[in-house]
């Protein structure tokens, strides 16, 4: 059942957070938890997912592992039911779950195309989906998608550039479909942020972290990399109600002009 805010009479709002394991959605998890909302922590190993509840938990927030993989529709379909009777009906999604398969176009396999669209699109769809009831139902909701610069274009990520670029189509369709319901949709757009992803870019092209991540700082207006709070505290931003008025947009966050 959904649980009493301190406020009296007010609400607590469920959180729906996508490969929130680690990373940018662990980050994006906890900054939502401070905001007061009740957090679903979704990954594909549930039980990857407890130390960032225990974070949340131990702070005085309320969050729930869940074990899910975003292209699976029954298992998105389980996940929220679960969620929507053990913290509440969620009213925000943040898709964030997402995987890199990078490789030259006339070197890239079709599994590492589809499993690319897979994870981003489907995903994103899926869960998007299967929330929006609720959204709906509720008259008010968020939902907030993970692009990137690389839906710019690229070198050596054709799969990951149309994905995060198809994710932006998707925001302002979404925008568009429910915003008579109070919900609105938008897409963040990071630049480089030190997680495992970008590791292990590096350890993939065979130098250190450290070298990568002063490499990319040198090339970054504020010269440094992003950290993953810094995209947390945009969802965060975006999820407020002085956010009410900006829906379909794409925010880049990316410590300076992308083009
Ligand atoms: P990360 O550290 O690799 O974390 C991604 C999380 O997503 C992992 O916990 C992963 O689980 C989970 N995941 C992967 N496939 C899944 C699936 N099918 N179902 C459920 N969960 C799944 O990545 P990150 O750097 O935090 O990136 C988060 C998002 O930001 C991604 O969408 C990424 O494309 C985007 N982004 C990142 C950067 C960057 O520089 N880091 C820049 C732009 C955009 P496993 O650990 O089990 O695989």
């Amino acid at each position: 059942m959904p649980v009493e805010d301190a406020v009296p009479g007010a609400m607590v709002k469920t959180a729906v957070v996508t490969g929130a394991a680690r990373g940018i959605g662990a980050a994006t998890a906890r900054r939502l938890a401070r905001d007061g909302f009740a957090i679903a922590v979704v990954d594909l190993d549930e039980a990857a997912c407890a130390s960032v509840v225990t974070e949340i938990t131990d702070a005085g927030g309320r969050a729930l592992a869940v074990g899910a993989d975003v292209t699976s529709e029954e298992a998105v379909t389980s996940a929220v039911e679960r969620i929507a009777s053990d913290l509440g009906a969620p009213t925000v999604v943040v898709n964030n779950a997402g995987i890199t398969r990078d490789n030259l176009l006339f070197k890239m396999s079709l599994a590492d195309w589809d499993s690319v669209m897979s994870v981003h699109l489907r995903g994103a769809f899926l869960v998007t989906r299967a929330v929006q009831r609720h959204m709906v139902e509720a008259k008010w909701g968020r939902v907030v998608s993970l692009s990137s610069i690389s839906a710019l274009g690229n070198r050596g990520q054709v799969n990951y550039s149309a994905a995060k670029a198809g994710l932006q189509g998707f925001t302002k369709a979404v925008a568009l479909e429910l915003g008579p319901f109070g919900v609105t949709a938008n897409a963040i757009a990071p630049g480089f942020i030190a997680t495992d992803m970008t590791a292990q870019t590096a350890e993939r092209m065979g130098i250190s972290f450290d070298d990568f991540k002063a490499g990319a700082a040198a090339t970054i207006a504020v010269r440094r990399v992003g950290e993953p709070e810094d995209i947390a505290g945009t969802v965060s931003f975006l999820c407020s109600d002085d956010a009410s008025f900006i829906s379909g947009q794409v925010i880049y966050v990316a410590g300076g002009p992308t083009n």
